[in-house]
């Protein structure tokens, strides 16, 4: 299907082309139609896969087919779960409506007061919210919640994670007179959705955005062995110097290893940025800033920290510190590969991560090539990770008994 036969504002098609966007991607493809029908979208979709003009094309849709008669606040509500995603959902939102009269904003935490008092006052269409700031503005009654005719709930996994989801219920049952809901998230298979589900939405139409294969294979997956830390640096730093790789994103486990990791890189003049959920909102939008405008080559993020951004033509993502699950591992390495561009995802594994990395194998159901960097072959082996006997775990659960 074309964006055409979608039947889009004209306005909306000239926004798509001057993205240059030709064709819809799988979620759009798999949304769009429904959501244009107004039902309600129940949609599986990682950040990459094109989500976020999945759920703005049919809201902006319905707001240039149902002109708004006077001014007031906004008719289409979008909550992320933080702040970053926020600013990048509305900075998407007005490449959108560029050819239009409507009007987007974004009310998020951390934030002067007064900039929204701003926003509050005028006449605003659209509004992208985290929800801590929003449920303070809907409780001391200067957002209009019965005006909201759309609402989308973006990342939900992530609002879950965070503990957001008590306040986005409450924010949702707020704007009860809406037409329709969209929630996308992640995953939707054991992410705790579910229970909201029935609450928020109503007969919802449930769109999957897996990627085929064919999309995903444009990702080169491999992984080095590391003996121990300072192996693992020195196979890190043998990956940044290689040529192609031009920009990267360094996923650490934790903040206080994204702080070592930085300090270890200033030491070999490795000029880099840093992401992590510490730094104060001034520090985290430098950071994006420098990565973006290609001031420094690499950033070391944590999942949280890095989670929802779009950083476009990241030609390698490393995993320093392998994640414990598959699909933090899909998410990490869906920031590389954008756009039809190819990709390479590294993964440097130590001894204590192999049954990690056949999980992550087994839920990825790709290949991970193992590779070895010349004069730095890993000297230990690959340990091996045997289940205990079932009659032995019995034998241990009866004397835990005794
Ligand atoms: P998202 O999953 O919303 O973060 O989008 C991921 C990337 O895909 C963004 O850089 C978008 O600009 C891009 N994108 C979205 N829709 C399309 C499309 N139909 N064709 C090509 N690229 C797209």
């Amino acid at each position: 299907m074309s964006f055409i036969d979608l039947d889009l504002d004209p306005r909306l098609l000239t926004a798509l082309e001057k993205a240059g966007y030709s064709k819809p991607t799988t979620i759009q493809n798999a949304v769009l139609e429904a959501a244009l029908e107004q039902r309600d979208i129940l949609a599986s979709a990682p950040t990459g896969t094109g989500k976020t003009a999945a759920f703005l094309l049919p809201a902006i849709q319905h707001l240039l087919d149902f002109p708004r008669r006077g001014p007031g606040h906004a008719r289409v509500l979008i909550l992320t779960p933080t702040r970053e995603l926020a600013e990048q959902v509305r900075q998407y939102g007005e490449k959108l409506v560029r050819g239009t009269d409507l009007t987007i904003g974004a009310i998020v935490g951390g934030r002067d007061y007064q900039l929204d008092a701003d926003l509050l006052t005028a006449n605003l269409d659209i509004l992208v919210a985290t929800p801590g700031r929003l449920e303070y503005y809907l409780q001391s009654e200067r957002f209009d919640p019965r005006q909201v005719e759309l609402l989308i709930i973006d990342e939900a996994d992530r609002m879950l994670d965070m503990g957001f989801m008590p306040v986005v219920e409450q924010i949702a049952n707020e704007t009860r007179w809406r037409k329709q809901t969209m929630l996308f998230s992640a995953t939707l298979e054991g992410a705790g959705i579910d229970q909201f589900v029935d609450r928020i939405l109503q007969e919802p139409v449930r769109c999957d955005a897996k990627p085929p294969r064919s999309e995903r294979k444009k990702i080169n997956q491999s992984y080095y062995r590391a003996d121990d830390l300072a192996h693992k640096d020195k196979l890190l730093m043998r990956i940044l110097n290689d040529p192609s790789c031009e920009r990267s994103i360094i996923f650490v486990r934790t903040k206080d290893r994204a702080v070592v990791l930085n300090g270890k890189l200033f030491a070999r003049k490795v000029r880099i940025a840093v992401l992590q959920g510490n730094m104060a909102q001034g520090q985290r939008d430098r950071a994006i800033e420098l990565f973006k405008e290609g001031k420094v080559k690499h950033l070391v993020a944590t999942d949280v920290a890095a989670r929802g951004l779009d950083i476009p033509e990241v030609t390698h993502v490393i995993n320093y510190d392998l994640p414990r699950k598959g699909d933090t591992y899909l998410h990490r390495i869906g920031r590389t590969a954008r756009a039809g561009a190819k990709g390479s995802a590294v993964s440097i594994v130590e001894a204590h991560d192999h049954p990690s990395l056949e999980k992550i194998q087994r839920y990825v159901g790709e290949p991970i090539r193992y590779r070895v960097m010349e004069g730095l072959k890993p000297l230990s082996r690959v340990p091996k990770f045997t289940k205990p006997k079932k009659s032995k775990l019995k034998k241990a659960a009866a004397k835990k008994r005794k």
